[in-house]
């Protein structure tokens, strides 16, 4: 936040981002330029001040003791030049290294923290805009500019003044303006504690030492003597290359790694893509070193493909500079920073991005956490951590807050990284740690104890999975079945669509792993925010009511009746549960039925084994299909509510947008009464009814689910526990008989009332 005072008569004359843009490309030019670093800071406070039209521009640098030292000025008196200085909190500058935040004044003689140094000769300048010069959390020093004038500095130019102080903050850390030593040996006196708010890319909570992972190599020869050598040396890294991605690829197997082990084929599949291969091979042949050859390829792909914004496309661009990088590696003969033997036995990996095959090269048995500054939930690096059980955070400016070997805490269930931590929060850390240890033994021990409420009910538990990796959660949590097995997952980290053989083989293992316990698959649900590269879809203007899930099914039926063809070579002589998503209408069961019963005649006349019982279901996402429910359920063996997309069709509300996705709460009157319905219309009919969205694995949320009279949950596996703990503790038919008066309420959330509830009745949620 930028703190500013007084009123200002008048803002300044237009710096606009055109101006922004050329100022940082002017500053590029004197970064990559020739000269001393006094010489570029010299010429970059220069710049700044003739490109803003300011009176004066300032650098204070920090120097050992707190001391904030004048190094370059434009318009004060150079004389002042190495002899002011100021310490932390003296002054506004020091005010602005204190706070390390950004000072914007259009009368700062007027500022509380005014302090005047005549030697420098600023009595005539009114207006101050100043931001502080940080790495890696630390206050390096304070850039400021000043005007004659009173004028109030616009929001641009604060940003542009931080994003100039970035720069000035790289010129500081090479080392030629002041000694690092002397700078490290002030005792950490700026080294602020500090809390990135991020969003959550895995769960958990972890605490370690920050490794930060910079597969960046600076490429000292650009142009090459002699191709041919060059070429001789790119195969040779590119032959380093793969067997050591074939060992990754043996140790995932080994670990067990299941699906994760499916993306690194993938990965490894980039790696012989001869497309990249030969661009980098002819760039060779043009001059370039092999290593400039990788960069320019790296460059071009970049450029050419930065304005899609497809997520799979942006993973497999990570993977590729994941890829770029390793070579370049294996290039210069440098081993991963990963092998090194000094890292920290608690590693949080802090990376501006990452592939999952860079993930591996960690030791695994100390990798605690994950911080990215880009990265998305579906991303291949984050797979892999929830596979691994780390959590991960993307929290912008990561790289700049956050010090190697700093004390980092990462909390993935709230999307928070707290760097440095103070002593209260390492403290409140070690406590949740404990609380959430206990907690595991107490689910531990419930895990084998009956599914059953405390008036005798008994209710069926499931497990929502999307992984292989998932499966051996199904035993330990004591959990009946899989109640939604998302198919879509293992196709979304592939870059072509998988074939009925590779299809059916995973299927296949995934009821070999559940064994006896039943599996239902939902058949294809991409689209949306979950596209596959190679169904072409097109720019939508609202996905979430687009062309996605059972609609791309039945307009293009060959991939549905492959993956249906799939689901049923894969049960052969054993049950088959298949479920719909998407369905809107009863039409549209009908049909997606027609095409399975097509596969069904065909493994017959093949003389295949069919499933030894078939059932066939549909998810209740969408809101038209409860007027027909007569007709529904007349045709399905059973329904399972998404509650996830069924909220956001009743309310109008898209889930995947941060401010409308916690708008309305799935406990409000009229999502409950629209459920009960479903549930009593179920029951009647005696159609098995589930609900398999996230408010099933919500323990509050389950209760009242339990409440309105469904008997059967399906949830993801960490939710096990502490649903099993709440029904163990519910006397189900008494809060039955509570919520009968709720119904019909006016509230816009009955979340408190069944929370009371809960109280009331020693209900553990
Ligand atoms: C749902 O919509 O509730 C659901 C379980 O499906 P998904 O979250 O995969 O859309
Ligand atoms: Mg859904």
């Amino acid at each position: 936040m930028t703190d500013t005072v007084g009123e200002a008569p008048a803002s300044g004359p237009g710096f606009d981002g055109a101006a922004s843009r050329r100022l940082l490309a002017r500053l590029r030019d004197v970064m990559a330029g020739s000269g001393s670093g006094q010489e570029r800071l010299d010429k970059i406070v220069s710049l700044i001040a003739v490109e803003m039209g300011a009176d004066v521009c300032s650098a204070y640098v920090m120097r050992a003791g707190e001391v904030l030292e004048l190094f370059s000025t434009y318009g004060l008196n150079q004389t002042a030049v190495h002899n002011t200085r100021l310490r932390v909190g003296e002054g506004i500058v020091g005010d602005i290294a204190g706070h390390a935040r950004p000072i914007a004044l259009d009368n700062a003689p007027s500022h509380p923290s005014f302090a005047y140094r005549p030697e420098t000769g600023e009595d005539p300048f009114l207006s101050l805009a100043g931001v502080p010069i940080l790495r890696g959390g630390k206050v390096r020093g304070v850039l400021v500019i000043q005007h004659k004038d009173r004028r109030r500095y616009t929001e641009e130019e604060v940003e542009t003044l931080q994003t100039i102080a970035m720069v000035v903050a790289e010129l500081v850390a090479q080392g030629e303006l002041v000694n690092p030593q002397e700078v490290s040996s002030t005792g950490d006196p700026a080294l602020l504690p500090a809390r990135l708010s991020g969003t959550s890319l895995a769960g958990g909570l972890s605490m370690g030492l920050a490794v930060i992972h910079r597969p960046q190599l600076t490429i000292r020869q650009m142009v090459a003597e002699d191709a041919e050598s060059e070429l001789v040396r790119l195969n040779a890294a590119i032959a380093t290359m793969h067997s050591a991605i074939d060992d990754l690829l043996a140790a995932a197997a080994l670990a067990g790694l299941g699906e994760p082990k499916d993306i690194l084929e993938t990965y490894r599949m980039f790696a012989e893509d001869r497309g990249w291969l030969s661009r980098i091979r002819e760039a060779i042949r043009m001059g370039l070193t092999a290593e400039a050859a990788v960069q320019q390829v790296q460059n071009d792909t970049r450029a050419r493909m930065s304005h899609l914004t497809d997520p799979y496309i942006r993973e497999r661009l990570l993977d590729l500079e994941d890829l770029t990088n390793r070579l370049l590696q294996h290039l210069a003969g440098r081993k991963s920073e990963a092998d090194g033997g000094t890292l920290p036995d608690d590693i949080v990996l802090v990376a501006r991005s990452m592939g999952p095959a860079e993930l591996l090269d960690y030791d695994q048995r100390r990798l605690r956490a994950v911080v990215l500054e880009d990265g998305s939930p579906s991303s291949h690096v984050c797979i892999v951590a929830r596979a691994l059980n780390i959590p991960v955070v993307q929290a912008n400016d990561a790289l700049n807050r956050i010090e190697s070997l700093d004390p980092v805490i990462v909390d993935g269930d709230h999307g928070q990284v707290f760097v440095r931590p103070a002593e209260d929060i390492q403290m409140a850390f070690a406590e949740s740690v404990a609380l959430r240890t206990r907690k595991e033994q107490i689910y531990a021990e419930i895990r084998a104890l009956p599914s059953v409420t405390r008036d005798g009910v008994p209710i069926s538990i499931q497990l929502n999975c999307g992984l292989l990796i998932d499966l051996p959660h199904l035993k330990a949590s004591g959990a009946e079945g899989i109640g939604l097995y998302r198919t879509e997952i293992p196709f979304m980290v592939r870059s072509s669509y998988p074939d009925v053989k590779a299809q059916t083989d995973l299927y296949a293992r995934i009821l070999d792993e559940a064994g006896d316990k039943p599996v239902v698959f939902r058949t294809l649900d991409v689209g949306g925010d979950k596209m596959l590269p190679y169904i072409a879809s097109g720019e939508e203007e609202n996905p979430a009511l687009g062309w996605r899930a059972i609609r791309i099914g039945l307009d293009h039926p060959s991939l549905l009746r492959q993956q249906l063809r799939s689901l049923l070579r894969a049960a052969a002589g054993r049950p088959l549960s298949v479920m719909f998503p998407m369905i809107a209408e009863v039409a549209e069961f009908d049909a997606a039925k027609r095409l399975l019963d097509l596969e069904l005649k065909r493994l017959e006349q093949q003389g295949v084994e069919p499933p030894s019982r078939l059932r066939v279901g549909t998810m209740i996402e969408v809101p038209s299909l409860l007027w027909q429910l007569p007709a529904l359920l007349a045709r399905v063996d059973f329904l399972s509510v998404g509650s996830n997309d069924l909220t956001q069709y009743i309310f109008a509300s898209d889930r995947g947008n941060p401010r409308t996705a916690s708008r309305y709460d799935p406990l409000a009157p009229a999502m409950l009464c629209l459920l009960r319905r479903l549930v009593e219309a179920c029951n009647d009919a005696g159609v098995p009814v589930s609900i398999c969205g996230e408010m099933a694995g919500r323990p509050l949320d389950a209760m009242a689910l339990l409440g309105i009279g469904f008997r059967s949950l399906s949830m993801s596996p960490p939710s096990v526990g502490p649903v099993k703990t709440m029904l163990r503790s519910l006397d189900v038919a008494a809060l039955r008989q509570y919520m009968a008066g709720l119904y019909q309420k006016g509230d816009h959330s009955l979340r408190d009332k069944l929370r009371s509830f809960a109280k009331d009745h020693g209900v553990l949620i």
